[in-house]
């Protein structure tokens, strides 16, 4: 039985009610007040503290006796007024929780009018406060006006359509994604593909640049190619469930080799399960060892066909154009293998791929097709954003009727920019595009606020769900101050784990955690583990935001301990620092009894007198110790807070440089 469902047969009477503010579950605070269950329709609801509290019947029959009066003397009067013509009875859609002047906003009544009859009914709220349906339902009422209930599950409820079957299913052309290192000719071999276009040659030439095409070749398949302008794009897009890439091409300069790029590139593809093709670029150069490049790439567990293993290499050239058909083969043939199919007989569903705000043209999307058929004048809910397509283009500028899977084609019509990533469906009607676009803009603001006041602590979530038994893998990032030792933590991470949850590193790397790393860990609902490095401004505010953990340590068995219980889904350590502050160097002096002391301003938190620090060159950790000295001007405090500038100076430690950030925690002891 679900709860507040959209049924709109309900308009027998209702059993006694009484007007519950309640506040949202995470918006705009509201007075609290008893929920009580209504008994006839939403019978499905166990009222808890009605149960307990053994509700007083009389007052509550009491109350509504008198409610029901005052509505049907309303209703009379309404009746009447409809009569003359003069009322309108709309139907007002009511989600789970509305503020007042939507709600007279959807009633087309002025919003005093709406607090006024809150007041009656015992409700004090000012225009921006939340109340909830119930409440909503009995004003709606009031005004004479028919509701229509819609619950938050209900909303998404039938979006993606049903699954398809076997006879349905028509093969459609692969999509890639080119990768890899700055300057080894991404960019030049896209082009070059592109102009191994038979249709953009017919349609005399390309026109635009969008940020994913479509190549048909002279056999008529076809390959449909993503321009994502960086592997965080890619990653990123991942992590908000648009697995829109079937294979990576990894581009790799042949006068150049394996670079720091190439490697994030294989990272992502590989955390992704996508299969990568290899193009081993730029063969014209003098320079150029193909070779070597098959032979760096063993390192990274990239075995090409010539080195015995399954990965299809091809040998190009961006530049003069050598054995682009090759490549095109070898993605067909991986297409193949991969037996990519879709059914173009449904209502299209897609992801988008880019968007922007046109100044002539207003918002503009990039979309990928990925199952059905997308046709002009069709409703689309693309993330938050809805519209009806006003016009659809391809990516050679012809109009489109009609869009087939796999195919990118910009739409027009659209409210607002949505968020490269999001997915998007077609609906039936403007009233349901609505209601969910409505809906996830609601659940946003409300992830926002909660991302806000509560960082939710992803590892103890994690070790909920590895108790009920609901996770059975722990993915990490490893990222740590020098080579030697993300490498013994990946071999110690690696021991770990069980028959029944296993531990898999998905990147490990040297140096401060970025915002790719983020991504990363986010896409696979793993953890960062920081050994001796931190996260730079943009990466912890990333993890903020979408909630990734990233646990900081500087002894090696610590990490495994914490991941070890982890994976047994045992509690976390009793003992557990806590960060206090940075303060950043500004200036070093040289005092002869004392030696070296900082002058130093705080940029976050606070700084205590004895507490332990850790001294940050670049967001890597060189020394971790005490503090000797805390002053304010010439005083010794106790505790210096943001904003202030304060002078320091470490125990036995003497290497402080201007620029540096020091760190400071304090150890607290946490109850298991
Ligand atoms: P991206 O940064 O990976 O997109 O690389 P670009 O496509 O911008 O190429 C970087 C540079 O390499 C440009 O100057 C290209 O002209 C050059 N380049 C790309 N492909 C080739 C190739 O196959 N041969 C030669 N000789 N140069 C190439
Ligand atoms: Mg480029």
């Amino acid at each position: 039985l679900k709860p507040g469902g959209r049924d709109e047969e309900e308009d027998a009477p209702r059993g006694p009610r009484r007007p519950i503010v309640t506040a949202p579950k995470r918006g705009t605070p509201v007075a609290p007040a008893k929920k009580i269950g209504d008994g006839n329709r939403r019978a499905g609801r166990i009222d808890v503290q009605a149960a307990i509290a053994g509700e007083d019947e009389k007052t509550r029959s009491l109350a509504s006796v008198r409610r029901q009066r005052e509505r049907e003397r309303r209703q009379a009067e309404l009746e009447k007024l409809r009569s003359d013509g003069v009322k309108v009875v709309r139907e007002v859609v009511l989600p789970e929780t509305i503020t007042v002047q939507e709600l007279a906003n959807r009633m087309a009544a002025p919003g005093r009018d709406v607090v006024r009859a809150l007041m009656k009914m015992g409700v004090m709220v000012t225009i921006t406060q939340v109340i909830d349906a119930d409440t909503a339902e009995l004003v709606v009422q009031e005004f004479g006006h028919k509701v229509r209930r819609v619950s938050d599950s209900d909303v998404e409820l039938g979006l993606a359509g049903e699954a398809d079957s076997d006879e349905e299913l028509q093969a459609r052309p692969p999509v890639v994604t080119i990768m890899g290192h700055v300057d080894h000719g991404k960019t030049s071999l896209l082009d070059a593909l592109r102009h191994t276009d038979v249709a953009a040659r017919e349609a005399g030439g390309i026109t635009q640049h969008i940020g994913a095409y479509q190549v048909t070749l002279p056999s008529g398949q076809a390959i449909t190619f993503l321009d994502t302008p960086g592997h965080e794009a890619f990653t990123a897009m991942r992590a908000r469930g648009a697995a829109s890439t079937d294979i990576v091409v990894l581009v790799v300069a042949a006068d150049d080799g394996v670079m720091p790029q190439t490697i994030e590139a294989i990272k992502h593809a590989k955390a992704a399960n996508v299969p990568i093709i290899v193009a081993i670029n730029k063969i014209d150069r003098p320079g150029a060892d193909a070779n070597r490049v098959r032979n760096e790439l063993l390192q990274y567990e990239i075995v090409t066909e010539s080195m015995g293993g399954e990965t299809i290499d091809v040998e190009v050239s961006a530049l003069k154009k050598t054995n682009l058909d090759k490549l095109e083969e070898a993605i067909l043939l991986q297409a193949e293998v991969l037996e990519l199919r879709a059914n173009p007989e449904r209502s299209a569903e897609g992801a988008v791929i880019e968007s922007r705000l046109d100044k002539g043209r207003g918002p503009v999307a990039t979309v990928l097709v990925q199952k059905g058929t997308l046709r002009q004048g069709e409703i689309v809910v693309a993330g938050a954003q809805w519209g009806r397509i006003r016009a659809m283009i391809n990516d050679k500028g012809a109009q489109l009727k009609e869009a087939l899977p796999s195919l990118p084609v910009e739409i027009l019509g659209l409210s607002g920019a949505p968020t490269a990533g999001e997915p998007f469906v077609v609906v039936e009607n403007e009233q349901r595009a609505r209601e969910i676009t409505e809906y996830r803009a609601a659940k946003l603001r409300e992830r926002q606020v909660a991302a806000q006041t509560a960082l939710r602590g992803t590892m103890e979530e994690m070790l909920a769900r590895i108790q009920a038994g609901a996770q059975k893998e722990v993915a990490v990032v490893v990222k740590a101050d020098v080579q030697g030792s993300a490498e013994a933590i990946g071999v110690v991470l690696g021991k770990l784990g069980n028959e029944e949850v296993r531990v898999r590193v998905i990147y490990s790397g040297v140096g401060q955690i970025t915002e790719s790393d983020v991504q990363l860990a986010k896409a696979s609902d793993g953890l960062i583990i920081a050994f001796n490095v931190r996260a730079n401004v943009q990466a912890r505010e990333l993890s903020q935001r979408e909630a990734v953990d990233i646990r900081y340590y500087s002894i090696i068995y610590e990490v495994s301990d914490d991941i070890e219980k982890l994976v047994k889904g045992k509690l976390s350590p009793v003992h557990r620092e806590k960060f206090l502050g940075y303060a950043e160097i500004r200036q070093v002096f040289n005092i002869t009894k004392t030696g070296k002391v900082a002058g130093c301003y705080i940029t976050e938190g606070v700084v205590k007198r004895g507490c332990g620090v850790r001294l940050l060159r670049d967001n890597v950790v060189i020394h971790q110790g005490e503090l000797s000295q805390l002053k304010r001007f010439k005083d010794d405090v106790k505790e210096v807070a943001r904003g202030y500038e304060c002078g320091l100076s470490f125990a036995g430690y003497q290497d402080l440089r201007e620029g540096d950030v020091v760190e400071c925690y304090e150890t607290e002891i946490v109850a298991p």
